[in-house]
C-alpha cells in the first residue's frame, strides 16, 4: 500500500479529533502532505471510528486525481487542495465541525485573537469565510482567495472551521486553541450583553455553563 504511515497517521488523527468532539460521525475531514505532489485525505462518508489505513485516499496535489485507495476521496478535498497549494510551509490541513467555534460561523464575524500565545499558533485573526454549500467548487475557491500565510484558522460561515499547521501535531494544536478562543470570545460576548441588557443576564449565564460543559 502506498504512503502507508501517512495513511495511518490520518487514520489516528480522527480518532483523536473524534475523541474529542471535534469530528462527529463522518463530519469533518482531513489532508497530510505526503510529498510534494501527493496528499492523504479521508475517504468520503466513512466513520471515523471504523475506519483503517486502507480506506483513506491518496491524490495528486495539482488535479485531485486518484493514485491509491478504492474509496472516493472526501468532497472537501478541494478545500483542502486550495489551502495546500498556496501554503507549502503547510503539512497537515483539519476540517472540522467543531461545536464553539462552528457556533461563531453562525454570527457572521471574524474573531479576533488577543492572547499572545494562541496568536503564535493560529494568528492574529480567524477570519470569516462566506457561505457556499460543502463540497463544492465555489466554497473550494472562497476558500483558497481567503488563505493567508501567517493565519492557520479559518471561520467557514454556517459551516464549521479549517485549521492547518506544518505537522499534525502543530495543526492539532491550532484546532484546541481555535475553540478555547471562540468560547472566550463567546463569553465575553455574552457578559457584555448582560451588563447592556441585565434582564438576560440569567439565561446568559445558563449559556455560559452549558458551553463551559463542552470545553
Ligand atoms: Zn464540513
Amino acid at each position: 500500500m502506498l504512503a502507508e504511515r501517512q495513511r495511518q497517521q490520518v487514520v489516528d488523527l480522527c480518532v483523536a479529533l473524534s475523541r474529542r468532539g471535534y469530528l462527529a460521525g463522518t463530519g469533518g475531514n482531513v489532508a497530510l502532505r505526503i510529498d510534494a505532489e501527493q496528499v492523504a485525505v479521508t475517504p468520503s462518508a466513512t466513520d471515523y471510528l471504523t475506519m483503517n489505513a486502507a480506506d483513506v485516499c491518496v491524490v495528486r496535489l495539482s488535479d485531485l486525481s486518484l493514485i491509491d485507495g478504492e474509496r472516493d476521496p472526501s468532497v472537501e478535498t478541494g478545500l483542502h487542495a486550495q489551502l495546500l497549494r498556496r501554503r507549502p510551509d503547510v503539512g497537515c490541513s483539519i476540517h472540522t465541525h467543531q461545536p464553539v467555534a462552528s457556533a461563531c460561523t453562525l454570527l457572521g464575524k471574524a474573531l479576533n485573537v488577543t492572547d499572545p500565545q494562541a496568536r503564535r499558533v493560529i494568528g492574529s485573526r480567524v477570519p470569516l469565510i462566506g457561505y457556499m454549500p460543502s463540497g463544492t467548487g465555489l466554497l473550494a475557491s472562497m476558500v483558497g482567495r481567503a488563505i493567508r500565510p501567517d493565519i492557520n484558522a479559518y471561520l467557514m460561515r454556517n459551516h464549521g472551521v479549517l485549521c492547518c499547521s506544518a505537522n499534525i501535531d502543530s495543526a492539532v494544536a491550532a484546532v484546541e486553541t481555535l475553540e478555547s478562543q471562540a468560547h472566550s470570545w463567546l463569553c465575553q460576548g455574552m457578559s457584555a450583553e448582560a451588563r447592556i441588557h441585565p434582564e438576560r443576564a440569567a439565561i446568559l449565564q445558563r449559556v455560559q455553563t452549558a458551553l463551559g460543559d463542552l470545553s
